[in-house]
């Protein structure tokens, strides 16, 4: 077996910029980002609005391509891919949660569900396996045959997570994933997220909201495009928030982001 500390890390993220053009003005979304995350990590992304957390979660996620600089997803390199390779990469190596959820209206909760793995050529005796475990997981097997607005917006996201995991993604990626909940059904995601954390999933999740960010291993703060070592003064972390969490899964606080380790 290969020890854990010889695989690649999942993300690594090299002088990655991004620049937005649009009517000649340029906008810097995203600059000189170095950012790994290893296996069975999870990490949370914060700062101000505007500060490129979105950018930043869409080019890990394959849904946009950097301007410049390297990103190697599970030990690949994948910044040039082309359209079809990307969607295909996408498709099988990355688990996205959107704030909005994004199921199909008109597809049941399982079909939500088994729609990605459709397109993965996945044979169907082992698709309805799939699904009914990742709906057993968070807790939705019982609407399997639900439409969407059926459900409330946490029981959506928890399909939303349900789509995410069936693939088994190397990495799960989520942009503000209880920004439309209240707070109750919030939690109860968050806790979810954990809970898969906690059984090996590797996390990064986008969140304004510092009582979110606690529950990641490790937190890496964004401003102006940049990762900064400290929170930004207008986001409004508690102090006690402000130093990584006191006792994360595992001991690797060697693993910083490269900014934050000049
Ligand atoms: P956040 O998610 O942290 O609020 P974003 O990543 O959405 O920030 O945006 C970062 C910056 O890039 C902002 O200045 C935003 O206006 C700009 N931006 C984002 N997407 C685009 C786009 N498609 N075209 C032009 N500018 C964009
Ligand atoms: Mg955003």
């Amino acid at each position: 077996m290969i020890p854990l500390s010889d695989l690649p890390p999942v993300i690594r993220l090299d002088r990655l910029t991004k620049v937005f053009v649009t009517d000649e003005v340029e906008t810097h979304a995203l600059e000189d980002i170095g950012i790994e995350i290893a296996r069975g990590e999870y990490v949370s992304i914060s700062g101000p609005s505007g500060c490129g957390k979105s950018t930043l979660l869409s080019i890990l996620g394959l849904l946009d391509s950097p301007t410049s600089g390297s990103y190697a997803l599970n030990g690949r390199e994948v910044s040039e891919l082309k359209a079809w390779e990307r969607a295909r990469v996408r498709n099988r190596e990355i688990g996205f949660i959107f704030q909005s959820f994004n199921l199909i209206g008109d597809l049941s909760v399982f079909e939500n569900v088994e729609l990605p793995l459709t397109y993965r050529g996945m044979l169907p005796k082992e698709r309805r396996q799939r699904v009914t475990e990742a709906l057993e997981r968070v807790g939705m097997a019982h609407r399997a045959k639900h439409l969407p607005s059926q459900l409330s917006g946490g029981q959506q996201q928890r399909v939303a997570v349900a789509r995410a995991v069936a693939g088994e993604p190397v990495i799960l990626l989520a942009d503000e994933p209880t920004g439309n909940l209240d707070s109750k059904s919030g939690e109860a995601v968050m806790e979810l997220l954990h809970e898969l954390y906690m059984n090996g999933a590797t996390i990064c999740m986008v969140t304004h909201d510092p009582r979110y960010a606690r529950h990641a291993e490790r937190n890496i703060y964004l401003f102006d495009g940049r990762v900064v070592a400290e929170p930004p003064e207008d986001l409004d972390v508690p102090h006690t928030f402000r130093t990584s969490n006191p006792e994360p899964r595992t001991p690797n606080l060697e693993r910083g982001t490269r900014n934050q380790e000049l």
